[in-house]
């Protein structure tokens, strides 16, 4: 197990007991002392990485690896070891690859392939033969990088000065996202009622979902769920909704006054009860689905259940790093879990959000990106106003506490993964957050903004892809992580940014079809 799981604390950021292990290519060709050498050299760049402080999993060297055991011995060693979240590697002087087929079989973590040097510049004056021999990694990273392309190893392949800030940033972002790789595979997902009825997009085989990307995803019964709600205490409510007054302006509108804290109170109990039930349940992830709130008859005697759809307790429960899907929304809410943690410690936000209306405004056309309730707070431009209006959907039809809220402007980046029947498609979208007007009526939070590189081609082109109307958004993450994401667990995966076009897109579109088809072929 990787992450504690559930109840995050807030700001705690989880991947202080996670390592990455490096592990340096030799052989013995040079002699006893190249590799004493060698191992003095890793050592110390080793340390450097460690504290620049721009890697946020601690680097944790094991040695050279000299013969075709070694490498299989690490290799296992690093599958077995529960805090291991990948390895990179590099070779020093010339690595034979032979050497490294059966580790590189046997390995089940991620990969990165660092192309890199001990020393920045060659001693001009002194170079001889013997450093020459020592300072190969020119051909000893070729040689590598062959064996890997040839057994067709999914890596990540960094080139650059390892005291090199861009470098370090590459390795930094795969090390986020090997974590969300590690945390994914321990991510319990309960679906509390089913994904909502007739919709495709949110439907698919959670069989190959968890074979392929790790997640794991139940069904828990809502009357379950109602066994928590009935014992909350009226005490412990009352304690949440005064944090609430401390977090949130309380704006009383419509409503009235005894109806608003009447609502707000019964939201925390529901909040309460989630908390419980993800925690007792070992799950960080959820969804929800607003037909199916408890016992359907509100008046009938002996009723139970929630009053109006939780989506309080999904805004603040997201926030606290639990992924969640509305309308049954398992994969968007597994997709946000991974999100979360990768990207942990990062100021601007992330959070779920739902294509809703469109805004045609000539080269500035955009999207409002809102939902019924469930927009996570981190996105918020500005501390969230608590207020409870009516809300005419689902089941219940009553007056629903939500937290309202403007998001903040700026890029960010839009992701998604839809089954298409033989595969899993990851597809992300460069956006551009811009100032809506105000919207003194809407009831909800939102967020507007321009699909890059214009509406007409990225909206097309999410189209054409078969993307959701769900969506995983953050303002903090790049294309780069979710490469690297579908990359470590195996899916296809593409981009929509401000290169794309239509004719190309539909391109890739077609060769990936072929590709993955003939993959499946082959395995
Ligand atoms: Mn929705």
């Amino acid at each position: 197990m990787v992450f504690p799981l559930g109840g995050q604390e807030r700001g705690h950021i989880m991947f202080q007991d996670l390592e990455i292990w490096w592990v340096t290519g030799a052989q013995l060709l040079y002699g006893g002392d190249a590799v004493v050498a060698v191992d003095g050299h890793s050592k110390e760049m080793v340390a450097g990485l460690n504290a620049t402080g721009n890697i946020p999993v601690k680097i944790v060297y094991k040695g050279t690896a000299n013969s075709s055991k070694e490498v299989e011995a690490v290799m296992q060693a690093a599958n077995n070891d529960g805090k291991c979240v990948g390895i990179i590697t590099w070779m020093h002087t010339f690595s034979p690859a032979k050497m490294w087929i059966k580790g590189l079989q046997a390995l089940q973590k991620p990969l990165l392939h660092f192309h890199t040097q001990y020393n920045a510049e060659i001693p001009w004056d002194s170079i001889d033969m013997d450093f020459m021999n020592l300072n190969q990694s020119a051909h000893g990273d070729i040689e590598f990088g062959h064996i890997c392309t040839r057994m067709r190893i999914a890596r990540k392949v960094v080139c650059g000065y390892w005291k090199d800030e861009e470098a370090q940033k590459k390795i930094a972002v795969w090390a986020r996202v090997a974590a969300g790789v590690a945390d994914a595979k321990n991510v319990r997902c309960l679906m509390f009622g089913m994904n909502m009825n007739n919709v495709a997009v949110t439907d698919g085989d959670r069989v190959e979902f968890e074979q392929r990307l790790g997640y794991h995803v139940d069904y828990y019964p809502v009357s379950s769920l109602m066994e928590y709600y009935k014992k909350v205490t009226d005490k412990e409510a009352d304690d949440l909704v005064e944090e609430y007054k401390k977090l949130y302006t309380i704006k009383i509108d419509e409503s009235g006054e005894d109806v608003y804290w009447e609502k707000v109170k019964n939201s925390a109990k529901a909040e309460i009860a989630l908390r419980r039930v993800l925690k007792d349940e070992g799950a960080t992830a959820f969804t929800t689905n607003f037909d199916d709130l408890g016992d359907a008859d509100v008046n009938a005697p002996d009723f139970c259940g929630f009053d109006q759809i939780p989506g309080l307790a999904s805004q603040r429960l997201m926030e606290e790093g639990y992924g969640f899907g509305a309308e049954g929304d398992w994969k968007t809410a597994c997709l946000y879990r991974t999100l979360w943690v990768m990207q942990q410690g990062m100021p601007t936000g992330c959070s779920f959000l739902e294509d809703y209306t469109l805004n045609f405004a000539g080269n500035r056309s955009s999207c409002l990106q809102s939902h019924m309730l469930e927009i996570c707070p981190l996105i918020a431009s500005d501390k969230p106003k608590l207020e409870v209006h009516f809300l005419g959907i689902g089941i219940r039809k009553q007056q629903t506490a939500r937290l309202v809220f403007t998001s903040k402007t700026g890029r960010g980046i839009k992701a998604t993964v839809v089954d298409l029947g033989n595969r899993f498609r990851l597809i992300s979208q460069e956006v551009e957050c811009i100032e809506p007007k105000p919207m003194p009526h809407l009831p909800v939070a939102s967020a507007l903004w321009v699909p890059q590189p214009t509406f007409e081609i990225g909206a097309g082109a999410w189209i054409l892809a078969g993307g959701t109307h769900h969506s995983a958004f953050s303002y903090d993450i790049t294309e780069e992580y979710w490469e690297d994401f579908a990359e470590m667990v195996g899916v296809e995966y593409v981009k929509i940014n401000k290169e794309t076009n239509t004719y190309d897109f539909k391109q890739t579109l077609r060769n990936n079809e072929m590709y993955f088809m003939l993959n499946k072929a082959l395995k």
